[in-house]
């Protein structure tokens, strides 16, 4: 942890077992162990100790799952001083052809015998309580009609399945969308807005906004409002009450300001909390400290 007086931060959505893991998914993070632990040093040093890996499909849930569990483990393969990491499995709408099925097995693995949460399998003497869960969400999962890489049935499809995982699974729902607010609102209606429910990387404006906090939702706001370019998202974050918002990298993409150009990661999400602070007139003391505990929350940790 940081010392006394030091801001904490929680990264809500990074991709980082992307970068440590090989696409065949065989022994992830051992492969790249120095800069894992290299990444994970620098978020600390940055007042970031909380950080989730979002998964996109099979693989990049199982690595993300595998990430936090080596972590964890008594000798594991790199450190990670000061930092706590947790997991989702999830389906982004780009694969949703893959098939929601496709994460039965990583999740299944994930589900605690007990049937409690979605636990870990961390060694004697580890505390096996709710807050070391390894699976916090499912998702991302949404709409995205920007790239539509695939078919919008399949990708309704896939997010509707997804939001039933969450309520099944009293999990948080992570939710990606682009180019498609009027049916993210329809599915999530239709399905039934699970009760955590996180709009991430937030892009819309005022109006978007005001329609995901009137259904519940918390929007976490990304690098994005770091962008010249971004008056909107800032406006949106201006109405948006402290209390329903999380920060985020989505590292390793979506740099913030002035680090645009290099890839991102988790130790660059105070830069998305000043920009916030700003924007609300807050210290980032402040936005550090509810950002934080709104997280918490959210994740059920
Ligand atoms: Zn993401």
């Amino acid at each position: 942890m940081t010392g006394d007086g030091a801001l904490e931060w929680f990264d809500s959505h990074c991709h980082i077992q992307d970068e440590f893991a090989p696409e065949s998914g065989d022994g992830p993070v051992v492969a790249h162990a120095d800069r894992l632990a290299a990444t994970l040093a620098r978020a600390a040093t940055s007042g970031v100790t909380r950080l989730v890996c979002v998964g996109t499909g099979a693989a990049t849930s199982a690595a993300a799952v595998e990430l936090v569990r080596s972590l964890r483990r008594p000798g594991g393969p790199a450190a990670a001083e000061g930092v706590d990491l947790w997991a989702t499995v999830g389906l982004h709408p780009h694969d949703a052809t893959d098939g929601v099925a496709s994460l039965d097995a990583v999740l299944a693995d994930a589900v605690s015998a007990s049937g409690a949460g979605v636990g870990d399998d961390a060694g004697p003497g580890r505390d096996r309580g709710d807050h070391r869960n390894v699976v916090v969400g499912i998702g991302e999962c949404g709409l995205d009609y920007y790239y539509e890489h695939s078919p919008r049935d399949a990708q309704r499809e896939a997010f509707a399945l997804q939001i039933e995982l969450a309520r099944r699974h009293d999990l948080a729902l992570v939710v990606h969308t682009r180019d498609a607010w009027d049916d993210t609102f329809d599915v999530l209606a239709a399905v039934g807005v699970p009760e955590r429910t996180i709009i991430h990387c937030f892009t819309g404006g005022p109006d978007e906004a005001r329609r995901c906090l009137d259904l519940g939702a918390l929007l976490s706001f990304s690098g994005v409002v770091t962008f010249k370019n971004a008056d909107d998202v800032r406006e949106a974050a201006r109405l948006c009450p402290i209390d329903r918002m999380l920060v985020e990298t989505d590292s390793p993409f979506l740099t913030p300001v002035p680090h645009r150009g290099s890839p991102n990661e988790p130790a660059r999400v105070p830069l998305v909390g000043a920009a916030i602070a700003q924007v609300k007139g807050l210290t980032t003391s402040e936005v550090a400290t509810m950002t934080t505990a709104n997280a918490r929350v959210a994740f059920g940790i």
